[in-house]
């Protein structure tokens, strides 16, 4: 590694650099560049054992021009409050590129999961969930699943929420279980459209997907639905990752057979009918026609940049790769389709989930996955219309281009106050 980008940093350089192309002042840019507030919380709960443990949490409003914020909640040893309110802007332009009417926010908390019991978790959330009850609702602040968290911490905010309020508001959060409000699709949402803009990708470069080698690294709920879904659409999924390490077979794995090895011991790494073993950095300077890197942020930096030798890149992750590093990529002409675009099927099935909350009608699978394909292929095409019209080579930029200006008229739109 030859730094540790601070991801709030990379945030700030990604809007400096699309701004520069949008007759937008100085002034406003500044206000897209910081949060509109971060909470910084204790939590204290019991441990099983009697004995109490203090665990620091966060909740960060960045931007909220277009419409109540938006975001997922994490549980990871590695929070910080720069972390957090990075990913918090991250959704503000995420949102926005997708076009669907929310602002952005992001939480977490500094916890390593795998280091407490289901009844210690709860407890945990649940007093996450006091904290934040004066500033989420409905129409404020939606929170929704994050790295290690899932339907289930989701059903313990909204219950909390609910308990608290003496109400049923069950589009104050997203990403619930089926039978409590929760959305069909809403599950694979990540990965699918990862594989949509990849796909779409693939069509704007006339490249085929149908037999297309492809690496995932990480294999988490975006990870691995993404290495389903592209193994289902023809593709070839060659490599796949975790904190463990990498699995590789050159004809190509079973995502199903591996997900149910990970299922059974814990990692991707021992899977029987893989040909070798790599690393995560190996795996990430495969020679595949298509990357998606589906773990955490800075996963590939300037030095591994160099190395990269996918044509393709769908970041299913949020941030994986530094500002540097996006400079190499851009002269060796990798495609980096941008996580506000390629994972963006999450918040957009959040978004569905909680239009069905609000009007207590359900849809079905078929119709949250038609409405999903519409509006990413929809994004991509003004991606590519922005980058022609404006002679833009890098994608991410264009994205940036397209969500900035919209926040902006909202913004400009609704007029001085104070
Ligand atoms: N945590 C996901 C993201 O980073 C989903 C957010 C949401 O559904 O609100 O996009």
């Amino acid at each position: 590694m030859t730094e540790s980008a601070n991801p709030f940093e990379s945030l700030q350089s990604q809007i400096d650099e699309a701004a520069a192309h949008l007759d937008v002042g100085q002034d406003v840019v500044e206000r897209l560049k910081h949060p509109e507030r971060v909470l910084e919380t204790n939590l204290t709960i019991e441990l099983d054992d009697g004995s109490l443990e203090r665990f620091k949490a966060f909740r960060s409003q960045f931007n909220g021009d277009r419409g109540p914020y938006k975001g997922g909640i994490r549980y990871h040893p590695e929070v910080s409050r720069d972390e957090v309110k990075a990913l918090s802007g991250w959704m503000v332009y995420k949102c926005a590129t997708v076009d669907i009417p929310y602002g952005g926010g992001k939480g977490g908390i500094v916890v390593d999961p795998r280091a407490y019991s289901d009844a210690e978790l709860e407890r945990l959330t649940r007093a996450f969930a006091k904290e934040l009850r004066p500033m989420i609702g409905e129409d404020r602040d939606i929170p929704a699943p994050d790295v290690n968290t899932g339907q289930r911490e989701m059903n313990w905010i909204k219950d909390t929420y609910e308990t608290l309020e003496n109400t049923t508001a069950p589009g104050v959060i997203t990403g619930k279980h089926l039978e409590s409000g929760g959305s069909e699709g809403r599950v694979e949402a990540t990965g699918r459209s990862t594989v949509l803009a990849a796909r779409e990708a693939f069509e704007h470069l006339g490249k085929e997907l149908e037999g297309a080698t492809v690496a995932v690294q990480g294999y988490g709920n975006a990870g691995w639905i993404a290495a389903k879904l592209i193994d289902e659409m023809g593709s070839s999924v060659v490599a796949v990752s975790d904190s463990s390490g990498a699995v590789f077979a050159p004809d190509g794995l079973d995502p199903v057979a591996v997900k149910t090895h990970k299922n059974e011991t814990g990692a991707v790494t021992g899977y029987p009918d893989a040909a070798d073993e790599l690393t995560n950095e190996e795996l990430l300077t495969l020679d595949v026609d298509l990357l998606i890197p589906a773990a955490l942020e800075n996963a590939i930096d300037e030095d591994l940049a160099r190395d990269v030798r996918a044509d393709v890149i769908s970041e299913a992750a949020n941030g994986p790769i530094t500002p540097a590093a996006d400079g190499v990529l851009a002269e060796t002409d990798v495609f980096v389709i941008p996580d506000i675009l390629a994972n963006a099927g999450g918040v957009t099935v959040s978004y569905f989930e909680w239009v069905q909350n609000r009007q207590r009608f359900y849809w079905t699978e078929r119709k949250v996955n038609e409405e999903l394909e519409r509006i990413i292929v929809g994004a991509f095409d003004a991606l590519t219309t922005t980058m022609d019209e404006r002679g833009i080579d890098d994608p991410r930029t264009a994205a940036y281009v397209v969500a900035i200006q919209r926040v902006v008229d909202a913004y400009e739109q609704a007029g001085a106050w104070p």
